[in-house]
């Protein structure tokens, strides 16, 4: 499942060959994806494409008078293509912007392709989100504020993404790792300090991550994309039994709330 990682890589690649250029035609071939694409989606030709955003994982493409709302659900992906490239059996979409087109393929079709003219923040998929990681808004005092009274282990807070989104299975126990901090600790027993290192460590994993994925942006272009790219750098996630990069403590692996979390028995307490 893509997460906030690359959907942000997704974005960077994007935007450039988005930017200011007016969109030429817009082909929906399977409407049928988590939600139904709306009509008004068929309707956005003749638009110009101011920028491209990110709320989460949705991808905000500002067409002026209203945002086209994409989201590559469990196993979607899109990619900048010349225009006449045949589509293939997953290929759900197009937006066409004269001599380029972003296509959507999405074999299981848990993705979004939606349209809104009101506000993108009051969305209903949008207006609840929790506070953006890589942004201000995820500071130390307001992490220490948002655990108070949450005696529910930090893995499974930080994951919640009501309270801070974006933060999957994997950069929970990334950023726990890097922050020195036991999973299974109460989130409301954090101090200040430890929501110190929580927060730095959580913009630290995304953004190496981000980071990671950025040898790959030319993909976008073209070519297939490389979902694997990340694989090898993580700290903990889905190491179980090899030593620990830091201490060489073996990694332990338990369950919580059905996930799988990763964490060094040595370094994290
Ligand atoms: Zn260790």
């Amino acid at each position: 499942m893509p997460e906030l990682p690359e959907v942000e890589v997704t974005r960077r690649g994007l935007a450039p060959h988005l930017r200011g250029r007016v969109i030429s035609a817009v082909e929906v071939r399977e409407p049928r994806l988590r939600w139904p694409v709306p009509n008004a989606v068929r309707g956005l030709a003749g638009r110009t494409v101011r920028t491209v955003r990110r709320r989460g994982k949705y991808l905000l493409v500002d067409c002026g008078d209203g945002h086209l709302i994409l989201h590559l659900g469990m196993s979607g992906s899109l990619r900048m293509l010349p225009p006449g490239t045949p589509a293939e059996k997953h290929d759900h979409f197009d937006l066409v912007l004269g001599d380029r087109v972003l296509r959507l393929r999405d074999p299981r079709r848990f993705g979004a392709v939606l349209w809104t003219s009101e506000a993108v923040e009051a969305h209903p998929l949008i207006a609840n989100l929790g506070l953006e990681p890589l942004s201000r808004a995820l500071h130390p005092a307001r992490l220490h504020a948002l655990t108070r009274g949450h005696g529910i282990a930090i893995k499974l807070f930080l994951m919640d993404g009501r309270r801070i989104v974006g933060v999957g299975n994997i950069y929970a126990s990334e950023s726990l790792f890097r922050a020195r901090i036991d999973p299974r600790t109460p989130a409301k027993r954090l101090s200040l300090e430890r929501c110190t290192r929580l927060s730095k460590a959580i913009k630290d994993a995304l953004n190496a991550a981000i980071r990671a994925g950025g040898s790959t942006l030319r993909d976008f272009v073209g070519a297939e994309g490389d979902a694997g790219y990340m694989q090898n750098r993580f700290w903990v996630y889905d190491r179980a039994g090899k030593p620990c990069r830091r201490c060489r403590t073996p990694i332990k692996r338990i369950v919580q709330a059905q996930r799988s979390t990763f964490y060094c028995p040595g370094c994290q307490k």
